[in-house]
């Protein structure tokens, strides 16, 4: 089974459609703020497919495009401001930043209760702890994936390869998160034997950056596999699975592309409106 995450992240954008018109209803209007610094051709893609995307589901889109010579102070300022402006409710800093920014310092003053993309260390934390909170976009996309297709993570061994703060930490604590109830191995540039360690998966995902690194050896038969790797080569996107080595032996697999990348993005919507209906609220 192809699990097609472009028709998952379409229900995902319904729904906030949906809770967007809401909201306008009753006279609250919900924006997201994108500053994107520097001229990187993908964060420059990146961001066009955000702006779109919050536009299409009703989120009003509020566009800073920064040269990549920007001084530090200049970008917090703007951080402040947006922190500050009732319009905004979700901010995005597309990442990487252009080299000799402080980035950690940057996300850090992003207001958490509008940190759409879930990277702050408050919002880490309240991870950490099993609280309620913006949670990262992409592992919570990879979530609703296998949920949509009724994939049961509860007590299945879950192999996640990465360990970065963006997908791979994150994404083994939402598996064993109480109600989710994986049982989570993090396998990393260190591990030994990659291959045996993914082979003792029901679940993989692999967020690596290394393309194709997940081949017919490291898949048992009938696992799942998400690949959440976006690489590019000189033959287009490719992920870090061998899709075409490992398609016949396992039960489900996500293309590249069409697979976890457009959840990446309908999940910053889906942040953006829970963080408005949190501030509607009162929260
Ligand atoms: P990263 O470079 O921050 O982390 C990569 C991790 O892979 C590290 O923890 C490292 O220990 C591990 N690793 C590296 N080589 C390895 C090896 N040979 N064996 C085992 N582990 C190894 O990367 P990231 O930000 O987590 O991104 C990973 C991939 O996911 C990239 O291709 C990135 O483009 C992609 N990505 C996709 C989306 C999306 O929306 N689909 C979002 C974020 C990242």
């Amino acid at each position: 089974m192809i699990l097609d995450g472009k028709a998952v992240a379409e229900t995902v954008k319904a729904d906030v459609a949906t809770r967007v018109a809401a909201l306008n209803q009753r006279g609250v209007s919900v924006g997201l703020a994108t500053v994107l610094v520097g001229d990187d051709p993908a964060s420059h893609v990146y961001v066009r497919s955000k702006r779109r995307t919050a536009e299409a589901t009703g989120i009003n889109s509020f566009h800073h495009e920064l040269p990549a010579n920007t001084p530090q102070r200049d970008i917090e300022a703007l951080i402040e401001q947006l922190n500050a402006d009732p319009a905004v409710d979700g901010i995005l800093v597309q990442l990487p930043l252009p080299h000799g920014l402080d980035s950690d310092r940057i996300t850090e003053l992003i207001d958490p209760s509008k940190d759409a993309d879930g990277l702050h260390p408050f919002n880490l934390g309240l991870l950490v702890l099993g609280r309620d909170g913006l949670t990262p976009c992409t592992p919570t996309g990879v979530l609703r994936i296998l949920e949509h297709y009724g994939i049961e993570i509860s007590g299945k061994n879950v192999v996640i390869v990465g360990r970065s703060f963006l997908v791979g930490r994150p994404q083994a604590l939402l598996m064993i998160q109480k109600g989710a109830d994986a049982t989570v191995t993090i396998a990393h540039s260190r591990t030994n034997d990659l291959a045996a360690v993914c082979r003792g998966a029901d679940i993989i995902v692999a967020a690596v950056g290394v393309p194709k690194l997940i081949g017919a050896g490291h898949v048992s038969p009938g696992a799942v596999v998400i690949d959440v790797g976006i690489n590019r080569t000189d033959d287009g996107l490719v992920g870090d699975v061998d899709f075409d080595a490992v398609q016949d032996i396992v039960s489900a697999i996500t293309p590249v592309p069409g697979g976890v990348g457009p959840m990446t993005v309908a999940m910053l919507m889906h942040n953006t409106v829970t963080a408005a209906e949190w501030r509607a609220a009162g929260g």
